[in-house]
């Protein structure tokens, strides 16, 4: 069976072991087939035998958290991330691998006034104490307030489970971002980057999303991205769609921190004692963009950032990923919990809504970096 990845980055990996340590669900189990190494060699022996795709294969590729802490310890430069999504595509194309169920919910989220609507009546059932708590759900808020653009300088990218859960982190941002001088512009119709869709090889609807997308921020202006996975793959829109448009769109495109580092000291600070807080580097920010360091230059005036021992290992979040493997997710989870313990710090912040609320399900006050810039400004 032909996987739908390049030979040359599979023929890239020479089994050095390096990343073997960087990754988590090695971490946990230390069964070389929940490895990179185990992973790309499965690969090989799938297009070398002309294997068919049986399942013990579609197990080890779906138990990857798709963190890509093994690209930034190899010395290789190997593409995993390129590697199992063409695999997970052709998982997809060619087996029962994302049945027709989870296409469906993959599909809805390119409706943003429904999945507003849809979150709203899931919060009116949590207050009816009809959600169980094993869903492992953030408290929903049931109204939003809405957003006002301010200008047209940049455009902040609003996406679709952050807009309809997280929207005062939003809100946050413009303040923060208003506060350098610089106008915001919003998207009239925001949606859904298409990472949860590529990730699970759902390559059709990732493009299909990533050109709605492309549509919904004309013209020259950087677009801003407060979600380190959304940013991720807004950057990648080149390579999904192969289009010199997609590339100069990519090229527009900046973490909200990348942006803010530059023009923090333009931010009024507050004086007085900072809190501490540890600082968690969702795997999107530090293994795929590597723009973590700005989120401590924008922090530095604020708050008092502890670091973590853990050289950026996951925390499990991985997307949809605690929701379909929560016992994996939990195990890694918990050294991420034991490495903020270390820092004795009370407050987190991550730069991925995924990651913090993941975080916050093990009990943490986890914060958006923003959220804490916002509140720092107004003496909180
Ligand atoms: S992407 Fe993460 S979980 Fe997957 S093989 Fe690499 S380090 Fe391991
Ligand atoms: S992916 Fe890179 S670090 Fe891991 S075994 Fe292959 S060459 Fe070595």
């Amino acid at each position: 069976m032909k996987l739908d990845v390049d030979a040359d980055e599979l023929a890239a990996c020479v089994s050095c072991g390096l990343c073997l340590p960087h990754c988590p669900t090695y971490r946990v189990t230390g069964d070389e087939s929940a490895s990179p190494r185990g992973r790309i060699a499965a690969m090989r022996a799938i297009e070398a035998d002309d294997r068919p795709l049986e399942g013990a294969f579609t197990e080890f590729m779906d138990l990857c958290v798709q963190c890509r802490g093994c690209e930034t310890a190899c010395p290789s430069s190997v593409p995993f991330g390129r590697l199992m999504e063409g695999s997970r595509h052709t998982l997809t194309e060619s087996t029962r691998y994302q049945p027709w169920l989870t296409r469906a919910a993959y599909r809805s989220l390119r409706h943003h006034r429904l999945l507003l609507l849809g979150s709203s009546l899931l919060a009116l059932a949590q207050r009816a104490r009809l959600v169980p708590r094993r869903f492992g759900l953030p408290a929903l808020p049931v109204r939003r307030t809405p957003l006002k653009a301010s200008g047209d300088d940049v455009w902040l990218f609003t996406g679709c489970v952050m807009d309809a859960w997280l929207r005062p982190t939003h809100a946050n941002t413009l303040r923060v971002i208003e506060a350098t001088g610089a106008g915001v512009a919003l998207p009239d119709d925001p949606g859904c980057c298409g990472a949860l869709q590529a990730h699970a090889g759902l390559m059709h609807q990732a493009r299909d999303l990533a050109e709605r997308t492309m549509r919904a921020f004309p013209g020259e202006a950087p677009i801003l991205v407060n979600s380190a996975g959304c940013g991720a793959q807004l950057k990648d829109y080149g390579h999904l769609l192969d289009t010199p448009e997609a590339t100069a769109f990519g090229a527009r495109v900046l973490d909200v921190h990348e942006w803010l580092a530059p023009r923090i000291a333009t931010v009024p600070a507050p004086r007085g004692n900072h809190r501490r807080v540890a600082l968690q580097d969702p795997c999107h920010l530090r293994h795929v963009q590597r723009a973590h360091l700005p989120v401590r230059t924008v922090l530095a005036p604020f708050v008092d950032v502890i670091e973590l021992d853990d050289e950026g290992l996951c925390c499990g979040a991985g997307g949809a990923y605690s929701a379909q493997h929560p016992e994996m997710a939990t195990a890694i989870r918990d050294r991420k919990v034991a490495a903020i313990a270390r820092t004795g710090a009370k407050v987190v912040a991550s730069a991925n809504p995924g990651c913090a609320l993941w975080l916050r399900d093990a009990g943490l006050d986890v914060r958006h970096p923003l959220d804490l810039v916002a509140e720092a400004m107004d003496g909180r």
